[in-house]
């Protein structure tokens, strides 16, 4: 495939593409051009050229070229999805899941795009203020490869809908199916340069793109060394920036909780994606009076999981998406075995056998007794491994959620609302879920505190950072 600038597909001037592998199969599926910083120079162009003419459309034809795409997006589902599940590993039914999940993102904005918005400040004898909000210009996106999708719609969804234009760069291992989106998004009606997408590598589109003094605005997701960097890069030019990074989400899960409910969001909750998802529950707290039980249960249900090709019928834990994760989930296992960190109570290892010779698949997997120091519990595990760990009561469950460096999510699975409520204050995270894990919809702004970023996403609020206001002030 071949990247759009301008409305137009565009090969790399020197030839140089990148391949893009089935991480189950290990087999080409395609490949995409290695973009250069020229490149990133002709599609700002082409995004600032674009720019006037789609700020002065009405917000609600912008909603309708919304709508469209979602209606595109919805026919052609299952499609996309394969492509997905193709490049990134998922199974097919979570690839569905996330394809819908990016028709319902357009669908929200296109959705209040015919709500009035603004307003008027009366100010008595010094007169009268009316404050409206205006685009911030040529945006830039930087997408990661584990839900490419659905954080293109995230990006997508709002900067078009507030009258920006886009320069997007997908995740190397991961550009075919944003791609294909950015096509559907034309075919919608986006006028053309309205929506580029430069592919190549980090270090030189990515690099290039929050270089240029074009883009107004960069809203990056990936992890936290990469959001560092750019913060670095970003700061010279004054640009606006949305950090969404790493996560470490804390589970607590306390003796009154419904166990068997309990037990099936910390599966989903884990091992969704492979454990490959910023929100996913990557550290689990569970009360001492009902620990024995919650991890038997745990155990049996993490036994039973399937591991294989994401178009497999049955398949519930994809590959993970590259052999460099494989490797680092790997080591992060045997550093914890090796110091006596933690006892691996189920899986622990990289699935041998012929059919798993060629993909990066890696046994879904429990660690208990863990040591707070364990790479396990103070590092973002991106993988399918879970760390349990039981605690006496709620102040040391609290304690320990919040004894890392990241602020994402975090969720309590609890029937006493005063339980809700201490949580609820004390958890220091972005989105705190009760009874309930990972569930992102596009109503409600998602984003961290410390280390895991800055700014939001989704809801009207990422509308809100895409825009800022002007003000009209009239003395009478
Ligand atoms: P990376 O930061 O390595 O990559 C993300 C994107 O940034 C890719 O498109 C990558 O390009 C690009 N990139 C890499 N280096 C640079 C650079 N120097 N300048 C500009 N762009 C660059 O992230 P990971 O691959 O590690 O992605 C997983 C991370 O994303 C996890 O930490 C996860 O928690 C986080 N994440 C956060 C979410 C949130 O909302 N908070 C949601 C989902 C994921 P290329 O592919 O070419 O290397």
């Amino acid at each position: 495939m071949k990247m759009r600038i301008g409305g137009k597909e565009v090969a790399p001037a020197d030839d140089v593409w990148i391949d893009v592998i089935n991480p189950a199969t290990g087999e080409l599926i395609d490949r995409v051009p290695a973009g250069s910083a020229g490149d990133v120079a002709d599609a700002v162009s082409s995004a600032a050229e674009a720019f006037d003419g789609w700020k002065k459309k009405g917000m609600r034809e912008r909603g309708m070229i919304l709508f469209h795409a979602a209606e595109i997006v919805r026919e052609r589902h299952k499609d996309l999805a394969r492509l997905l599940t193709m490049e990134q590993g998922k199974p097919l039914r979570e690839a569905i899941d996330e394809v819908r999940g990016y028709a319902n993102i357009l669908e929200f904005y296109a959705g209040i795009s015919a709500q009035p918005s603004g307003d008027a400040v009366r100010l008595g004898a010094s007169g009268d203020a009316l404050v409206v909000r205006e685009p911030v210009g040529v945006c830039g996106a930087i997408i990661p490869w584990n839900m490419p999708v659905l954080i293109m719609g995230w990006k997508t969804g709002p900067a078009l809908l507030a009258g920006n234009t886009l320069v997007i760069k997908p995740a190397s291992s991961t550009p075919l199916t944003s791609l294909t989106l950015a096509a559907i998004l034309d075919e919608a009606g986006l006028p053309p340069g309205v929506l580029n997408m430069v592919t190549g590598r980090g270090g030189d589109v990515g690099e290039a793109l929050v270089r240029n003094p074009g883009i107004k605005k960069i809203s990056f997701t990936g992890n936290c060394t990469t959001g560092e960097r750019i913060r670095e890069l970003a700061s010279s030019h004054l640009r606006d920036l949305t950090l969404e990074l790493g996560g470490s989400d804390p589970m607590i899960v306390m003796d009154d909780a419904d166990i068997d409910k309990a037990v099936e969001g910390a599966l989903r909750g884990r091992f969704y994606n492979a454990g490959q998802t910023c929100t996913a529950v990557k550290r689990l707290y569970v009360h001492d009076r009902i620990a024995k039980e919650f991890i038997a249960k745990l155990k049996t249900r993490t036994d039973a999981l399937n591991v294989g090709n994401g178009l497999g019928p049955k398949t519930d834990i994809g590959p993970l998406n590259s052999a460099e994760q494989q490797e680092r989930i790997a080591r992060a296992v045997e550093r914890t075995r090796e110091r006596g960190e933690g006892t691996v109570l189920t899986g622990g290892g990289i699935v041998r056998g012929k059919a798993y010779e060629t993909g990066h698949f890696y046994h879904p997997t429990l660690v208990t007794d863990v040591a707070p120091d364990s790479c396990l519990v103070t590092e973002e595990i991106f993988g399918p491994v879970l760390p349990v760990m039981s605690v006496p009561d709620l102040n040391t469950a609290i304690a320990c959620a919040n004894a890392s460096r990241y602020g994402l999510g975090a969720s309590v699975w609890t029937k006493n609302i005063s339980t809700v409520k201490k949580v609820f204050d004390e958890v220091q995270a972005g989105i705190i879920w009760v009874n309930r894990h990972l569930t992102v919809p596009p109503e409600v702004p998602f984003g961290g505190t410390r280390e895991s970023g800055i700014g939001r996403e989704n809801g009207y609020h990422a509308l809100d950072q895409y825009s800022r206001t002007k003000t009209l002030f009239l003395g009478w």
